[in-house]
């Protein structure tokens, strides 16, 4: 085991919000006994980053860690190789709440894990471990879902697709931040990736026979930026060149864009993807060129469950965490699709000073440090305890689906 940070006693010694702090205490204390276990986890997970689709090192270390505490593993679980799907029952039968404890473990191409994704990982594992401990005494069945590649290819979409979310009455999860939200907005999302094909040429001796798919890559790119003029301050659209060409005196027959875009409002989206769609092809149409664009992984907007939302907020409050009210940044989560289909939360939690940006050298260094640590043994502990409130009250898992029901009526994600 690595040099881990000295015991924070809160877990220990602060009592829980109610109702039900007797069982939440044994949860927090359940969490502390598996400190090293849990943060031996995150640490692995950060020092060996893998991107979306090709978590396999971290989707293993998941799965071992729940097999050693009790759960039915299924990893790979659905047509994700990455993905896991373990449960536990109640020791008081499965007739009860299902609640869902998810973990997301993928990093970022080039920079490894600048959103912390390892903190949910351990997190997610924690939360899951502290509620087998108390597993005896539950009714119903606790259900971890580790789900790979949020940060392109939304595999929560690609799992719900797959049955892996059937009869959950709740998903649970916590992302680490800069600040402290219960609530966030993300924006609808999906990933465009442009590929351009031109024709060869020598660029000094015969340029005039080629057809230049770098200039099409530009015209893209300059096309997009003149667009942001009359683009609503909520909408995004951002890419990267991946493939510019190989040589300076050969024109270049390929190239690649990744590009991203996003909007608070799915209508406005539908309307910006059609846009760059005719971006694309008159790129191509201008350069001698031609254009494929192909679209993947859309994450829609987000329904936050008041009634979860409220309860997540009353357990943090007892260890003098305070809600500083919804995230006004806001990027997009494959945790939104999740929010169509049952009572979701997807808080967030400081891992460092605020004003340290996300997807950054800065964040990533964050996602390692005591501080970052200690937030995810208290997330860990937060997502069982909201777990144990819904497990305790049948009543709270019905106001969840009323909610959900009310926020859902006669809306589609897309
Ligand atoms: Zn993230
Ligand atoms: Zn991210």
């Amino acid at each position: 085991m690595p040099d881990l940070p000295t015991n924070d006693a809160r877990l220990l010694t602060v009592q829980p919000a109610g109702p039900h702090a007797e069982v939440k205490a044994r949860v927090a204390a359940a969490v502390e006994g598996a400190r090293a276990e849990i943060l031996d986890l995150s640490h692995r997970i950060h020092a060996e980053p893998e991107p979306a689709f090709e978590e396999v090192k971290a989707a293993t270390w998941v799965a071992e860690v729940l097999r050693r505490h009790g759960f039915e593993v299924q990893h790979p679980a659905g047509s994700l190789a990455t993905a896991v799907r373990a449960t536990r029952a109640g020791g008081r039968g499965k007739d009860g709440a299902r609640i869902g404890i998810l973990a997301e473990y993928d990093a970022l191409p080039g920079l490894g894990h600048g959103c912390g994704h390892n903190t949910m990982a351990a997190s997610g594992v924690g939360a899951a471990i502290a509620l087998a401990a108390i597993a005896d005494d539950l009714a119903g069945e606790i259900v971890f879902l580790g789900t790979p590649a949020e940060e392109r290819g939304s595999g929560k979409q690609i799992m719900i697709d797959d049955g892996l979310f059937e009869g959950l009455d709740a998903a649970l999860l916590f992302h680490p931040c800069d600040r402290d939200h219960v609530e966030s907005h993300p924006l609808a999302s999906e990933d465009a990736d442009v590929v351009f094909t031109g024709l060869q040429a020598h660029a000094s001796s015969d340029p005039w026979m080629g057809r230049n798919a770098l200039d099409a890559v530009i015209t893209l790119f300059n096309a997009v930026g003149l667009w942001r003029q009359q683009l609503r301050p909520t909408a995004r659209v951002h890419g990267v060149i991946r493939e510019g060409g190989t040589a300076a005196n050969i024109i270049p027959d390929r190239t690649s864009a990744w590009f991203m875009i996003r909007s608070e409002d799915p209508r406005e989206y539908d309307r910006m993807r059609e846009r760059f769609q005719a971006m694309c092809e008159a790129a191509a149409l201008a350069t001698g060129t031609s254009a494929e664009v192909r679209f993947s992984g859309y994450a829609s907007t987000m329904n936050n469950n008041a009634v979860l939302a409220e309860r997540f907020r009353a357990n943090m409050g007892a260890y003098g965490i305070v809600d500083q009210g919804d995230d006004p940044n806001a990027g997009s989560t494959d945790m939104a699709n999740v929010s169509w289909i049952c009572p979701t939360i997807h808080p967030d939690l400081a891992i460092c000073e605020p004003g340290v940006p996300g997807h950054s050298t800065l964040f990533r260094d964050a996602a390692a440090l005591p501080r970052a640590d200690e937030t995810t043994l208290l997330a860990a502990t937060l997502i069982a305890q909201t777990a144990v409130d819904l497990f305790a009250d049948p009543a709270l898992v019905e106001a969840a689906w009323a909610a959900f029901r009310t926020q859902t009526a006669g809306r589609d994600p897309r």
